[in-house]
């Protein structure tokens, strides 16, 4: 009886950490939204206090307490036989451990300069982006490099500090793990992207570069997410810089994205993405709100379910079978004329472009590869930042065939690294290859679903996924997961056959 009273003054303490998290969650969604300009450094204030806040309570005295009753702080190991608590408790009281031993790890004062450094960088990688000037930014960048390696040293490793950075967005994974799986992939995407490029067939890429009245692609991103069956009385969509989803509570899951008048295919495709995102979050267990049974796995989950909205559903015939003619309606001024096969083609132009957000299904993960393979050298063979621009562009040509004209175009393009977010790259191919795995095993396991999803019925595919993903949180690793959900441990061909088979046709190649 102790026991299950302990855990469930664990639970509270974690809940009531979870409400400053949410309300920092909450400020920050609002600074992104709302906020009118001048509150943005009264917000700042706000947000670095309640942060200070999450931190204590994450680590402060209360937590140590009651998890301390469970567990033994040192090491994770249960105090009572692991026989007393079933599969869920065993499994909550793990990853609370882990969570709290991470905290725990870093020096608050290494903390606080690694918040001051990147905050500056941030601002200075801005101007550095505007000015083309990669030398004013790379100071700036030696600094985070050099307190990322320590944070690596801080948490531990056992054979690449790479893993201990990675291991913070994609628990359990490792350079070991994901390198052949990256190389298996490489081997197949260029030669794709090369017969793509000699085909001779060709996209329509102005045809959604046209002007569409932004209230109209609104509304049709309204309507694709509702048929998405995200839930609009728990979640809404506004508008934002850059497209994000945040969440206070499964009944409150806040999407955002941009609508651009000359550029359609962002817009929609950001919503969808996003939708993707928000029904993981809507999908987690209320019951277990605040803890890790109620917290999405890993990033690269997380990603595996925008993408596979966004590209699994969001880019196939069966899709655009059941809202071509809906688009068509609703703008028909810019689609008189023409059909499905036009459409279906420009929705999926492969092209080796510069910027990785804005890469297509096939090229976007050799802009991956490079990001994973020059973070590699930083980390783990002390490469000089100056070095970085000349090594970017030429794995951009031999990887993309394309050589950026200025840094601002190649090596400074991401926020990441001014953030400190090395090891956060993968996390993005990761996903793509767990999409695919999981679509495939939902064409196996629901009944008819491309017909069901060319007739506008979605919902067997999203309670598929809250059965199978969502509602487990943290239960088990990302690996154990896909082990369960498909049989099968991650393995790559599942992505590369769906891109030859859907640009095989498409291309002719
Ligand atoms: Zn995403």
């Amino acid at each position: 009886m102790k026991t299950i009273e302990n855990l469930q003054n664990l639970i509270v303490v974690m809940q009531e950490t979870q409400h400053i998290t949410s309300a920092i969650s909450l400020l920050s969604w609002d600074q992104e939204c709302y906020m009118p300009k001048g509150g943005g450094r009264a917000r700042a204030t706000q947000l670095s206090y309640l942060k200070g806040l999450e931190h204590e309570s994450r680590t402060g005295r209360k937590m140590q307490t009651s998890l301390s009753e469970c567990v033994d702080l040192e090491t994770g190991t249960l105090l009572t036989p692991a026989s007393e608590w079933d599969e869920r408790a065993q499994a909550l009281l793990r990853e609370t451990w882990r969570d709290y031993y991470h905290a725990t790890r870093l020096p608050s004062d290494f903390v606080r300069t690694l918040g001051l450094e990147t905050s500056l960088a941030h601002q200075v990688w801005i101007d550095a982006r505007k000015q083309n000037n990669f030398s004013l930014f790379a100071p700036n960048l030696k600094r985070i490099v050099a307190l990322k390696k320590q944070e690596a040293d801080y948490l531990g490793y056992t054979d690449s500090p790479y893993d201990a950075l990675m291991d913070e967005y994609e628990p359990g994974m490792t350079v070991a793990h994901i390198t052949p799986l990256f190389e298996a992939l490489k081997s197949k995407l260029l030669p794709l992207v090369a017969k793509i490029g000699q085909s001779g067939v060709s996209a329509d890429d102005e045809l959604f570069r046209k002007f569409y009245d932004p209230q109209r692609q609104w509304d049709f991103g309204l309507k694709v997410l509702s048929v998405m069956h995200f839930d609009l009385e728990n979640g809404r969509q506004d508008h934002s810089v850059h497209p994000f989803t945040a969440s206070f509570h499964p009944t409150d899951v806040r999407l955002t994205t941009r609508v651009d008048p000359h550029d359609f295919l962002s817009s929609l495709f950001s919503s969808i993405h996003e939708g993707g995102h928000g029904l993981y979050e809507q999908g987690l267990s209320q019951e277990y709100y605040g803890t890790p049974l109620g917290t999405a796995i890993s990033l690269g989950i997380h990603e595996s379910q925008s993408r596979l909205w966004e590209n699994s559903v969001g880019r196939s015939r069966a899709f655009w079978t059941y809202f071509f003619p809906k688009l068509c309606a609703v703008f028909p001024e810019n689609l008189k004329g023409i059909d499905f096969e036009t459409c279906y083609r420009a929705i999926n132009g492969v092209r080796p472009s510069l910027i990785r957000v804005e890469s297509d299904e096939v090229t976007y993960n050799l802009h991956i590869m490079l990001r994973f393979e020059i973070e590699r050298m930083i980390i783990e063979d002390d490469l000089p930042v100056e070095d970085l621009p000349d090594i970017w562009n030429e794995k951009m040509e031999a990887y993309l065939g394309i050589r950026p004209e200025t840094n601002a175009d190649g090596v400074l393009q991401d926020v990441h690294w001014s953030g400190g977010a090395f090891g956060y790259f993968p996390t993005y191919t990761l996903g793509n290859l767990y999409a695919a795995q999981f679509f495939n095993q939902a064409e196996k396991e629901v009944t008819g679903l491309s017909e069901k999803i060319s007739a506008g019925d979605l919902l067997p595919l999203k309670t598929w996924l809250n059965e199978k993903i969502h509602r487990w949180g943290r239960q088990y690793s990302s690996q154990d997961l896909l082990a369960r959900v498909c049989g099968e441990a991650l393995n790559p061909s599942y992505f590369t056959n769906y891109l030859e088979t859907k640009f095989g046709e498409l291309y002719q190649v």
